[in-house]
């Protein structure tokens, strides 16, 4: 064909692009078979082990230790004599070196960690390349600038650190949830025992190694391994302070438990926002709002927009616009970078998940699943919109943790905030509107932590971040998480 041949083709243009996959290679994860717990800079050999999986193929990655009373005792002593013999004695300055040093090392390694964390957790590698990664650096960053300026943080209220803070995370972000603990902690003079959730312990353990690489004095930070039973004695142990993220029930069983017992406690529990679409509010970004509140990493987020509340008179389009965008979501492998929705993080979080999707539907709602192609192995759950919703039907009221929402409607901005205020919970919300002034007086209205405009599930670490009511009390983030790892004159 010649030149001009090829210029007056008329080939069709194709009307649909084929699917090319593009897979993230996981090769530069090298796991070991079996890891321990990190106690005093060291791998502790554990009593007990258990398998942790792929969830995307329920594959097994590692063994890991299921920490046994004594040794998550042996963790908190370790932490309390590295907090007396130097840590604790340590100019701010110093102490921000290694935050500094942690942050720069996760930036370096950070394609290796997002591959692990999408590997472990289900969690699609776009998210966790471009939110989980980039945010936990910040993270260490952000609290590394406060370490030598806590007397201007609390001016003449002399700051002092508590001692050995313990930490307890859960699966939907683990390597965040661990730098939204830790990076404070250690800013303010504390040491550290943390325990991963038993589903996703392997970006933490990986984690021990970027802190031997910051040459971080050993004990300042140990990581105990295993599932709720490891997390109550450390509970239990001699620590200064609890910080857990986690169920609303764990978290009222570790308020029982610290009762009386004059150990700090902070509590980020469940939520079951609004995302609130007023009639002036520009229809595509807000549908795109929607679909970032609910299907980001599978909806297992605390702050999901769980509950869309749309008003009346631009219920058509808004639904009509959001099942068109559903039907284009591709869930699927995690490691794939097209991927927007990834596996769900276990067996038990998918059977809980199916249990409030059935009740939904005996309820009375109506259900929406776009056409998908589901993998044969692992853990998936296809986005779900429930229409038709009653505000006493269990999927308006409890957390489902999963791709799923519930529409309801509201008339007046009256009815919008008795709606949206109808939840145990107080975690967060969203408002889409033009007019600034609403913004303004539904934020008051809301009750809830964290409020976006326009936006949602945009993180920051100068931001506070923490809940009212079932949602826990206390704040991470920003000066305000600085506070309560601190003791005051
Ligand atoms: P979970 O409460 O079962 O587990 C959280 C952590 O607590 C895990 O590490 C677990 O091993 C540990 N744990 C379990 N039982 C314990 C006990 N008796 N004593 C001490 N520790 C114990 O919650 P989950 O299912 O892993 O996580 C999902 C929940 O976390 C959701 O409700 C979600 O809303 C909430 N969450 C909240 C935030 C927030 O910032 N508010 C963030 C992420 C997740």
């Amino acid at each position: 064909m010649t030149e001009l041949e090829r210029k007056q083709d008329r080939a069709p243009i194709p009307s649909r692009w084929e699917y090319a996959t593009a897979p993230e290679s996981r090769e530069i994860v090298s796991l070991r078979e079996r890891y321990g717990h990190f106690v005093g800079g060291e791998w502790l050999e554990p009593a007990e082990s258990y398998q942790t999986i792929d969830p995307a193929s329920e594959e097994p990655l590692a063994e890991v230790g299921q920490a046994t009373d004594e040794e998550v005792q042996l963790a908190v002593r370790t932490a309390q004599d590295a907090f007396e013999n130097g840590w604790s004695a340590l100019p701010g300055s110093e102490r921000a070196k290694y935050l500094y040093r942690i942050a720069r090392i996760l930036q370096e390694r950070s394609r290796e960690f997002a591959v692990l964390e999408s590997l472990n957790g289900g969690k699609p590698i776009r998210e966790s390349r471009d939110v989980d990664l980039p945010l936990s650096a910040a993270h260490f960053f952000y609290y590394a600038g406060w370490a030598d300026k806590l007397e201007y943080a609390f001016p003449n209220r002399k700051p002092r650190p508590l001692g050995v803070a313990g930490q307890i995370i859960p699966w939907n972000f683990p390597l965040l949830m661990l730098a939204w603990k830790i990076a404070p902690a250690l800013a303010a003079g504390n040491t550290v025992v943390l325990k991963p959730a038993e589903t996703t312990p392997l970006s933490a353990l990986l984690f021990c190694d970027v802190l031997r690489q910051a040459e971080l004095p050993p004990g300042v930070v140990n990581i105990v391994t295993g599932d709720g039973r490891a997390g109550a004695a450390l509970v239990k142990s001699d620590v200064a302070k609890i910080a857990f993220t986690g169920s609303t029930e764990v978290g009222k069983a570790i308020q029982r438990e610290l009762a009386g017992t004059g150990k700090k406690l902070t509590l980020e529990l469940g939520g079951k926002a609004a995302n609130v679409i007023f009639d002036d509010a520009a229809l595509d970004q807000a549908v795109e709002g929607i679909v970032n509140g609910i299907y980001f990493n599978q909806g297992h987020v605390c702050c999901a927009g769980s509950r869309l509340l749309v008003q009346e008179s631009i219920y058509e389009p808004v639904i009509s616009k959001l099942k068109r965008r559903l039907g284009t979501l591709r869930v699927g492998d995690p490691l794939d970078k097209n991927t927007d929705v990834g596996a769900i993080n276990s067996r038990q979080q998918l059977d809980k998940i199916q249990e409030l999707v059935r009740s939904g539907e005996e309820e009375g709602a109506e259900i929406y699943q776009p056409p998908c192609r589901l993998p044969e192995k692992g853990y998936w759950f296809v986005p779900t919109v429930f229409t038709n919703v009653a505000q006493s039907y269990r999927i308006a009221q409890e957390e489902i943790f999963g791709p799923v929402l519930s529409v309801l409607t509201f008339r007046t901005p009256d009815e919008a905030v008795e709606k949206a205020n109808n939840t145990p919970y107080g975690l967060s919300a969203g408002v889409w509107t033009e007019k600034g002034s609403r913004i303004l007086s539904m934020a008051q209205r809301l009750r809830a932590g964290v409020i976006w405009a326009n936006t949602y599930n945009r993180f920051d670490p100068s931001s506070p971040f923490g809940g009212y009511r079932e949602s826990g009390f206390g704040r991470e983030g920003g000066l305000h998480g600085l506070e309560p790892y601190l003791d005051f004159e």
